[in-house]
């Protein structure tokens, strides 16, 4: 249904307007940027383009705050995290899942994304039997999409072996294992049902990792997708990097940069181990870094080098990864406060042509982001797709403030108390910073996480 928003500040692609009115047509795209105020069926603060979340293992919300006590048989790192991981999937169903990916992609709009890309790997029941759909639990992440109308990017996981051995899968892992005929078969049958969903829906591909996909078949697995995102764990963990050098005889992404076709389509998610070489070829090569600072901050896996590679052009999106934290804001502002923390340095990531912090880390993490998902949004623009948020010009933190003042408060000193409204290619998603379908899904998931809690 085609719509306008009147909005008394907007960031567009040519700056920051005043007093405009952003028309939407029935395909959820921008089709006019007017001062026109005959008809706006909703008046907004401050517009924005919203972000896209490049990164998710939807899952994982259910174990936020469960993995923080000392193990002291074992050096607490991600290791042990993923010890607590893999409890969860003993026990999570289908019905589970998708009440579980629809409170997480309500939690996102609420906090000011737009739409989501979930790398997803849970594919099959606990002990790795097949469900009687193979794509039984895809199809429950497009369910939990529609429910919460968040534009969505769905990039089933090829997981091939428990290492660069060749070691096989187990206990957990037996749920994400695909050899690549049946993944041929279960990308295939998630493409069949794309005409199902809303036009804006995109199908990726994510080989796990070097770790658990051979070479060969990264190469059957990206060919599946030759116009669509990829996405690749890349370097998060030391113990991953010294594996993949030892294995193949180079650091994991100097390996992707040299052996596959990595360009725009491409996403590397947790860049966070580069050597300088890596970090200015990633960043010539047009490929997204997927970010996911709240998360690599919680399980200790290092600080990405943001200033060499932003300031060689690089882009980069953020994601949610684990889902411990979901907050637009907080992800912006851990990226530029670590850095801080690092350098001993205020105001590290801007340059001079955007002086602003936050203008800076929004606007790049708005258009990296819409590129690592697929979709043509992160700018307001005519032609881009309408996802938009809009921040409550009234809130205190922001009142009378301007431009890009604004999105420094924004990033560097709120949260998601800011957010008024959210739409998804049009889809007006969220209102009053309240979901839709908030009283339904949260009632749904506040079941769920009872009983699951109840099982561990
Ligand atoms: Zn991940």
């Amino acid at each position: 249904m085609a719509t306008s928003i009147a909005a008394a500040q907007a960031l567009t692609s040519e700056g920051w307007r005043k007093d405009i009115v952003v028309e939407i047509d029935d395909d959820g795209r921008i089709s006019n940027i007017t001062n026109n105020h005959d008809t706006p069926t909703t008046k907004v603060g401050i517009l924005l383009p919203a972000l896209s979340n490049v990164h998710s293992h939807s899952f994982q919300r259910a174990m936020a705050g469960l993995a923080e006590k000392r193990d002291p048989t074992a050096h607490d790192d991600f290791w042990s995290w993923r010890k607590v991981m893999y409890r969860f999937l003993d026990i999570l169903s289908p019905d589970d899942i998708e009440a579980i990916a629809a409170q997480v992609q309500m939690e996102m709009l609420e906090a000011g994304f737009a739409s989501q890309a979930e790398f997803h790997y849970l594919h099959h029941a606990p002990g790795g039997q097949l469900y009687d759909q193979l794509e039984e639990t895809s199809l429950r992440h497009f369910a939990a999409a529609q429910t919460t109308g968040i534009g969505y990017t769905h990039l089933p996981v090829l997981y091939m072996q428990g290492g660069l051995d060749g070691r096989r899968l187990e206990g957990g892992q037996l749920r994400f294992g695909c050899d690549i005929e049946q993944f041929e078969h279960l990308f295939t049958n998630i493409k069949s049902q794309m005409v199902n969903h809303y036009a804006d829906y995109t199908l990726g591909i994510a080989p796990h990792s070097l770790r658990a996909v051979s070479a060969d078949c990264l190469n059957a697995a990206i060919a599946l997708s030759p116009d669509t995102p990829i996405h690749i764990h890349a370097a998060e963990q030391i113990g991953e990097i010294e594996e993949v050098q030892n294995a193949l005889g180079a650091r994991p992404i100097r390996w992707i940069l040299d052996n596959m076709p990595v360009d725009k389509r491409w996403c590397l998610i947790h860049a966070t181990h580069m050597d300088n070489g890596e970090i200015d070829d990633l960043a010539k090569s047009g490929a997204v870094a997927g970010l996911c600072p709240i998360t690599e901050a919680n399980l200790g896996d290092g600080i990405f080098n943001a200033p060499r590679y932003m300031h060689g052009g690089g882009a980069f999106g953020i994601g949610a990864d684990s889902n411990v934290r979901i907050a637009l804001s907080e992800e912006l502002r851990m990226l530029e406060v670590s850095q801080r923390l690092s350098e001993r340095q205020r105001v590290v990531l801007s340059d001079e042509t955007t002086p602003s912090n936050g203008r800076f880390l929004y606007e790049r993490a708005a258009s990296g982001g819409a590129q690592a998902v697929g979709r043509n949004s992160g700018r307001i623009e005519i032609g881009a797709l309408a996802d938009l948020v809009a921040l409550d010009e009234t809130h205190p933190s922001i009142a009378s403030l301007t431009g890009d003042t604004v999105l420094d408060t924004w990033i560097f000193a709120c949260g998601g108390e800011l957010v008024s409204d959210v739409w998804s290619a049009g889809r007006h998603t969220v209102k009053g910073g309240i979901h839709m379908n908030r009283d339904k899904i949260a009632s749904q998931f506040l079941q769920t996480i009872k009983k699951l809690r109840l099982a561990l």
